[in-house]
């Protein structure tokens, strides 16, 4: 079996909301995707620990209409082979799921957002079944409260939440917290170390 980590994208690996403290700001131009401090360095330390990434992410802006699947897709795709050009290997990503849904209803609906969130949750799911996950082994990295709800939904065993001035609270569901996510991804693999010696 493999082991995987489960990141989000916005707010972990792309900076988020910079010019908006509501957090409706979208990402509609390559120049609005400004690629977060170590998180580069991050994936080549996943990937030299032999963990598969994968880059979960809703991103409004397809939902309200604002984009096309199709270039938010070519967008991460771009991203994605800087990274790996950044780490020397093909194939650090190794899947990138985009999730969407056709979910009428304002998020302040509890029942609206479990809805989206069983979508997102089924995305992750296929990921885990289709590449043989070992959830015991695996941990996920988001900004919202949402995001690790999710995790623990399908049992990942880590989850840690990046704390931004404009994402979520820390939400106690959270492991640890962290300002980004190369700290997160080098206290995570040091304290595996420990555990193991
Ligand atoms: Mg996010």
């Amino acid at each position: 079996m493999n082991k995987c980590a489960m990141l989000d994208v916005n707010g972990v690996i792309i900076q988020n909301n910079c010019n908006d403290p509501k957090g409706a700001y979208y990402l509609l131009r390559p120049e609005d995707w400004v690629v977060l401090e170590g998180a580069s360095e991050a994936h080549k330390l996943l990937h030299k620990n032999k963990y598969k990434i994968f880059w979960v992410t809703s991103q409004n802006s397809i939902t309200e209409g604002l984009i096309s699947e199709g270039k938010i897709t070519d967008m991460l795709h771009c991203m994605k082979d800087m990274f790996e050009i950044y780490c020397g290997y093909w194939q650090v990503v190794s899947e990138i799921a985009i999730v969407t849904n056709d979910i009428v209803g304002d998020d302040s609906d509890p029942e609206i957002r479990r809805l989206k969130a069983e979508v997102k949750n089924d995305a992750m799911r296929k990921l885990i079944e289709k590449y043989d996950i070992d959830v015991s082994q695996s941990f996920g990295v988001g900004d919202r409260m949402s995001d690790i709800d999710s995790f623990e939904q399908v049992a990942l065993k880590y989850k840690y939440q990046i704390l931004t001035p404009y994402g979520d609270k820390l939400t106690q569901k959270a492991d640890a917290s962290y300002p980004d996510l190369l700290s997160c991804v080098k206290d995570h693999l040091t304290n595996l170390q420990k555990q193991s010696s």
